[in-house]
């Protein structure tokens, strides 16, 4: 069982052929909706590779919220732990992709309504969980949560988007940092591995990742920073590419894995994501995967 606790969210998603000058309008060629948000999105990503899944995060009493709420289930992700708030709306996002080049942009904007409280995530929400994700957006019941499974004795990972408040004590209660190229360049980064590494080892977690979008992604885990090359797809839309990243780490984790061969399979299920609209749709299966992985 894996457990998260972070970020779903309603995407509505269009691609154009070209973005938008301000003050104009494009036609969209596609116009989609579907769930999406890091923590939510990961945890999918594990089920559809046969993992038990538990959800902690809000939305609304909206339509959004409903949808969120239902996608969830029907991935069979248990969403015990998803609260309502009355007379909230769920966390949005509207992204917009440019067809042949593949860049995106997001708008999106957070749950409305109080964020989650640390009482809301009560030790039994972690019970029979072998793995903690977090995004940390809620940084009060993040903490809460992370001190909790760690002195259960269950590891804890965190997908750092960007630098937030109270990111920097929740990467300390981690055993895993996965963080996206912005939350390093907050940091500082200069973008090379040498400078990576002195950063990565001022975090307190014994492995951490920087993921890289089509350059792959480097991971140091107390010597030489690793490169793992992205494999190459037909790309069309790379929303969620490093959600879903994150949930096959998860998965290369729980399995026992080396940090190799756990990078490798994250990087696999995230290139096959890219092949699809969405953060969520072209989340594979574990068949899938080994079939990729063997070409
Ligand atoms: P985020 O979605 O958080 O911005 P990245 O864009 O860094 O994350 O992507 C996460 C991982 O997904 C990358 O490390 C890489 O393995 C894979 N990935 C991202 N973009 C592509 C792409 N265009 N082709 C293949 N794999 C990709």
């Amino acid at each position: 069982m894996v457990t998260g606790l972070g970020q779903c969210c309603w995407d509505t998603l269009a691609v154009v052929d070209s973005y938008p000058s301000p003050d104009s309008k494009a036609e969209a060629a596609v116009w989609e909706e579907q769930a999406g948000g890091p923590t939510a999105t990961a945890l999918v990503a594990l089920a559809r590779l046969g993992i038990p899944c538990r959800f902690a995060g809000v939305v609304g009493d909206d339509d959004a919220g409903s949808r969120i709420r239902q996608a969830l289930e029907s991935e069979g992700v248990d969403g015990a732990f998803l609260a309502t708030r009355r007379g909230g709306a769920s966390q949005r996002a509207f992204i917009m992709i440019e067809r042949g080049s593949g860049r995106r942009t997001i708008v999106w904007r957070r749950p409305t309504g109080d964020p989650l409280d640390p009482r809301e995530v009560p030790d039994a929400f972690l019970v029979g969980s072998s793995l903690l994700l977090l995004d940390g957006l809620m940084a009060d019941a993040s903490l809460h949560a992370a001190g909790r499974a760690r002195s259960l004795g269950i590891p804890v990972m965190v997908d750092a988007g960007r630098m937030r408040p109270g990111m920097l004590d929740i990467a300390r209660q981690c055993d895993y940092v996965v963080a996206a190229e912005q939350f390093f360049l907050d940091l500082g980064w200069d973008r090379t591995p040498g400078h990576f590494r002195g950063l990565a080892a001022g975090l307190g977690a014994p492995v951490v990742t920087v993921t890289l979008g089509a350059a792959g992604s480097l991971t140091w885990s107390g010597d030489e920073p690793l490169h793992v090359p992205a494999f190459t797809v037909d790309a069309v839309d790379t929303t969620g590419a490093g959600d879903v990243f994150h949930g096959g780490y998860g998965y290369g984790i729980l399995q026992g894995w080396s940090v190799r061969e756990t990078v490798v399979f994250a990087s696999a299920l995230a290139a096959m994501k890219c092949r699809q609209v969405g953060a969520q749709q072209g989340i594979p299966r574990l068949p899938d995967v080994s079939g990729f992985l063997a070409r």
